[in-house]
């Protein structure tokens, strides 16, 4: 008959195995953490892309009145301007964007307005 017997030896090398298994697995988990981590940094990269490119939208009106759309659609604002030269952020009635908004303002027109938008009311800055 065989006799189990936990021995100082056999203790020891269980200790070993399971606190090999347990850094392995914890340094797997923090791999994966810090992936998702980069995840979030690519994002955050991606935001700041989509700033510079000009590549997001400031078309969000739900909070203006009936009047304020109205004047938007009648003065004809578009989040790109048709004319490069002729830039929302190149005209004297915009307002740049505050609290690291993407979008900036207008005298004018009410809303989220793109610095690369235009509308029919556009003027040049004074020189
Ligand atoms: S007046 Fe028109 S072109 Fe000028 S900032 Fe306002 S929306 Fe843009």
């Amino acid at each position: 008959m065989m006799k189990s017997e936990i021995t100082r030896r056999n203790f020891l090398e269980k200790t070993a195995y399971t606190a090999a298994a347990t850094l392995t697995l914890g340094y797997l988990l923090a791999g994966c953490k810090s992936e998702g981590d980069a995840g979030a940094t690519k994002g955050a990269g991606d935001t700041k892309k989509q700033a510079a490119s000009g590549d997001f939208s400031c078309n969000d009106v739900s909070g203006l009145n009936d009047a304020d759309k109205a004047t938007r659609e009648s003065l004809k604002y578009v989040d790109k301007t048709p004319d490069p030269a002729k830039p929302c952020d190149g005209c004297a009635l915009y307002t740049q964007p505050t609290g690291g908004a993407q979008c900036g303002g207008c005298t004018v027109v009410k809303g989220p307005i793109h610095p690369k938008g235009y509308c029919t009311a556009w003027a040049p800055k004074p020189a």
